[in-house]
């Protein structure tokens, strides 16, 4: 099946008991039993849910992976990838990451003996003088990366990564989504999303995912999921499959409104740098044309000069351009990384990266793209 098809049809039966077209929100916490262990397959919620299974079925599909599991958000996903390391052993992961995930990381997992580097991939042999033999144990990356849009070759990463030891790698691909980008075809172990963003698409439920690529993996995980317990529940599967249906066309349009938007900006007196992978000047231009269909809806840009007073204006007066935390709905947002997204990662960290004061992050939606250009250029009036 071509993409298109599978978001619509890919682990979604008519209810057998029904004929429902549409999967039914399995809204029990336990299932009846005919005999003590003699039942349906459903003993308790936490551990199966056919709502839940659906999905789970249908996001396997989306990343050509052999399962899927789902959790109560994107950082209850990473967390329970995070589990499957022991004291002692090392992470490395890139250095732009989501602020929860670095917070994740490096407030709860350090403590209990486990080391991160953080480093900048975006030149992959850099990664070479952190792997080390026994003791690293997950290469976790993120691309294009948070808010600086930087572009990171998963394929090229992966395979100096595979060639050094047996490590797991795991892509971050929410700000991708399955539409744009397989990171398991181009050689991870494990996919993880945020939900909550592009797959649910319409910024009404928080969820996560993992998707893996071998059964060792996904037995694992389905583990930690009922030990743990950080189970979505069932109305909210129904809100993400739901959101998925649809997850082709939303992409594709917000890539289209994002580059019109990018050019846009680029050209504006003052504005300074403008991320955004699409332009051939951008450093990993042309690893973004290799490993996505397009180049995201991301956009983040300073003002001219790093003037923070003039960012916090043009972010306090757009209209269509709702400021909140939070990307990939239908509707575009703004953001402030540096006190919004990003506030728990350390300023001195930030600016290392170029997370400028004064930097902005838009998330573009799939509203008519000349209606979100006028918003901000009646914002940028204001400066
Ligand atoms: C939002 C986000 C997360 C965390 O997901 P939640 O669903 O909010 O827990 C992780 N990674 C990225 C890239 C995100 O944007």
């Amino acid at each position: 099946m071509k993409f298109g098809t599978k978001v619509i049809h890919a682990g979604i039966e008519p209810d057998p008991q029904t004929g429902a077209v549409m999967t039914p929100i399995y809204q029990t916490s336990t299932y009846a039993q005919e005999a003590p262990g003699k039942h349906k397959g459903y003993e308790y919620a936490r551990t199966h849910n056919p709502t839940r299974s659906a999905l789970e079925k249908n996001l396997t599909a989306l990343e050509n992976g052999q399962d899927a599991i789902c959790f109560a958000s994107g950082l209850a996903a990473m967390d329970a990838i995070l589990k499957l390391l022991k004291p002692g052993d090392e992470i490395i992961a890139s250095n732009d990451l989501y602020g929860g995930s670095y917070r994740l990381i490096k407030t709860v997992f350090e403590p209990y003996g486990i080391k991160a580097h953080f480093i900048d991939l975006n030149q992959p042999e850099n990664i070479k003088k952190y792997l080390k033999k026994r003791k690293t144990k997950l290469v976790w990356l993120e691309t294009p990366t948070n808010p600086m849009l930087n572009i990171i070759d998963i394929k090229a990463i992966c395979k100096i990564v595979k060639a050094t030891a047996d490590i797991l790698i795991c892509v971050d691909n929410t700000f991708s989504s399955p539409y744009l980008q397989n990171p398991l075809d181009l050689g991870a172990d494990m996919v993880c999303h945020s939900a909550t963003k592009y797959l649910g698409g319409h910024s009404d439920v928080i969820m996560g995912a993992v998707v893996v690529k071998t059964q060792e993996l996904a037995d694992q995980l389905h583990y930690l999921q009922n030990a743990v317990g950080a189970v979505p529940g069932p109305q909210d599967c129904f809100l993400v499959l739901r959101g998925i249906k649809t997850l082709h066309l939303r992409v594709e349009r917000a890539c289209k409104n994002a580059f019109k938007i990018a050019k846009y900006l680029k050209k504006h007196p003052k504005i300074g740098q403008v991320n955004y992978p699409g332009f051939k000047e951008h450093p990993n231009h042309k690893v973004a044309k290799a490993q996505m269909r397009d180049f995201g809806a991301m956009i983040s840009f300073d003002i001219k000069g790093g003037n923070h007073t003039d960012a916090l204006k043009i972010l306090s007066s757009t209209h269509l351009f709702i400021l909140a935390e939070s990307l990939g709905g239908v509707e575009s947002l703004i953001g402030h990384p540096a006190s919004m997204t990003h506030a728990s990662i350390p300023r001195k960290e930030r600016l290392k990266v170029g997370l400028t004061d004064s930097l902005i992050r838009l998330s573009v939606g799939i509203e008519d793209v000349d209606d979100l250009i006028k918003d901000l250029e009646l914002a940028l009036r204001n400066v």
